[in-house]
């Protein structure tokens, strides 16, 4: 991974809730695509529990579930990853299979956003 994108413009977030917005981000996304010769693209999205368990929340999953109707027909994993205090967790779905990994932070090496 190469870099991790700031919420688009049209995203709303609380330290409770995050809804995802689009705007202005399939032409950023092109545009690093087209500059990398296809090197680099969307691998996933990423988000914070600041105050909640690395693990997939059930508004998460209904995330990852509309993620998917979009990418495993084309046969592209879908990635979450959620980074809390106690640590990050990384989810891929592709096919019938869920891969997870979760690994601990401290606070020394990993400073965890506010409110994102
Ligand atoms: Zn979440």
């Amino acid at each position: 991974m190469t870099d991790a994108l700031p919420p688009s413009p049209d995203s709303k977030g609380s330290p409770f809730a995050f809804q995802r917005g689009v705007k202005d981000y399939p032409a950023i996304l092109d545009r690093v695509e087209g500059c990398t010769g296809g090197l680099i693209g969307y691998v996933g999205e990423w988000h914070t529990h600041p105050d909640g368990a690395a693990r997939l929340s059930d508004v998460d999953m209904a995330a990852v579930n509309q993620i998917r109707s979009n990418l495993d027909p084309v046969g592209l994993p879908t990635h979450i990853m959620v980074c809390a205090r106690e640590g990050i967790a990384s989810f891929v779905f592709a096919g019938e299979h869920e891969q997870g990994a979760r690994g601990r932070v401290s606070s020394r090496e990993w400073d965890v956003p506010q409110g994102s």
